[in-house]
């Protein structure tokens, strides 16, 4: 297949990750109490999680609470005043029907998290462990790192923090004062957007001729002033050297010469390293953004559905 349609058709079917062995199936743990801490009113819905667990944790006797950080101002079309209430009562209706009573709404401004203290966030997150004293937590992971959504990255962050520390007497001991107790949460449960990709690990690759890679190789050295330094040449020929080994393609070149040949060994052997991965001589590999890629929840079924018209 030529390289631009390989790409093409890489694009559009879509990338599957490895599989992985069954994952082992995990009962809910035992208590009664968990928090759904999350900043949307609807984060509980996608496909990616947490309404069916609510809904088990539910039927499996817990209480439930739906945290919901935000106000969700910025969700949907009647203003941010009125996405405020009409998300509020949509996130009431919509979790009652999983079994949960209460929503606590926090009210932070939607999309506007980065200027509210990271402290204050925690702080109120560790009041809020304090004072209902979950056996589950369940949130965003605030290890997945590609999350897009900066409410999502804020919140889970700071509930990550207030998880490790709403157990220590030395934090926030005013809560103490006030009558609270103690509280660390044994279980929690992250989820994340595995739609919105893979991040940083690369998802395509670009096929190269040998040209290609040469002209590649040539321009990385032309920056010689950070690049060529013969020095280098030098310092590994003496190691060489201390242990009797030598590189029969160095010999008869200058320290100069011998410095380029080995930046040049560099771009080829990772080229063509990237190219045997992925089945051409030569290549790189990127972490590829498509034209649906602005739709995570729908790009998959876009890349194998959409057609010319
Ligand atoms: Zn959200």
């Amino acid at each position: 297949m030529a390289h631009g349609l390989r790409l093409v058709a890489a694009c559009l079917v879509g990338f599957v990750a490895p599989a992985a062995g069954p994952l082992p199936l995990l009962d809910p743990p035992p208590g009664k109490t968990f928090l759904a801490v999350l900043p949307h009113h609807d984060d509980h819905t996608h496909e990616y999680g947490f309404g069916g667990l609510i809904a088990r944790l539910i039927d499996e006797g817990y209480r439930g609470y739906y945290v919901r950080v935000t106000n969700d101002e910025k969700d949907g079309s009647a203003g941010w005043g009125e996405n405020d209430l009409v998300n509020e009562r949509e996130t009431q209706e919509a979790v009652r029907a999983l079994g949960i009573e209460e929503v606590i709404s926090l009210n932070w401004r939607n999309d506007h998290m980065d200027s509210i203290p990271h402290h204050d966030l925690r702080a109120q997150l560790i009041l809020l462990l304090r004072r209902y004293r979950p056996d589950v937590v369940l949130s965003y992971d605030p290890w997945g790192h590609y999350d897009r959504n900066p409410d999502h990255r804020k919140v889970s962050r700071a509930l990550a923090d207030a998880l490790a520390l709403s157990g220590f007497a030395n934090v926030h001991p005013e809560h103490l004062a006030a009558g609270w107790k103690l509280h660390r949460v044994p279980f929690v449960f992250y989820a994340q957007r595995f739609d919105y990709g893979k991040g940083h690990e690369p998802n395509v690759a670009v096929a190269l001729t040998e040209k290609q890679v040469a002209r590649k190789a040539r321009a990385y050295w032309l920056h010689r002033n950070v690049r060529v330094h013969p020095e280098s040449a030098r310092a590994l020929r003496a190691a060489l050297d201390a242990r009797g080994l030598r590189v029969p393609e160095l010999e008869g070149l200058s320290d100069e010469e011998a410095t380029i040949r080995i930046q040049e060994w560099r771009m080829y052997w990772i080229s063509a390293r990237h190219g045997r991965e992925n089945g051409v001589p030569f290549a790189e590999v990127f972490y590829f953004v498509g034209e649906w890629d602005h739709l995570p929840g729908l790009k998959d079924y876009l890349r194998e559905n959409v057609r010319p018209k």
